[in-house]
């Protein structure tokens, strides 16, 4: 994983307002991982598949999925 930035002052999925880092990582099949990492415990992880599709996933810091959904390729 590979941190691409790092913001002060965002929203995290919670609502609290704290830092957040942005990391990118690719395997060798072209899948591509993108996280949010926010300072309270809160993540946003983006897969992009080779086909196109998408998943999205919300953890709160608490550990409970807020959102878990997959998009398929148009
Ligand atoms: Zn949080």
């Amino acid at each position: 994983m590979v941190l691409t930035s790092t913001l002060k002052s965002q929203q995290a999925p919670c609502g609290r307002i704290v830092d957040r880092e942005q990391y990118r990582d690719e395997d060798g099949e072209a899948l591509v991982t993108e996280g949010l990492y926010y300072a309270c415990g809160c993540r946003s992880i983006r897969h992009v598949y080779h086909d196109g599709s998408v998943s999205q996933n919300v953890i709160h810091h608490n550990g409970a999925v807020l959102v878990d959904e997959l998009f398929a390729a148009e």
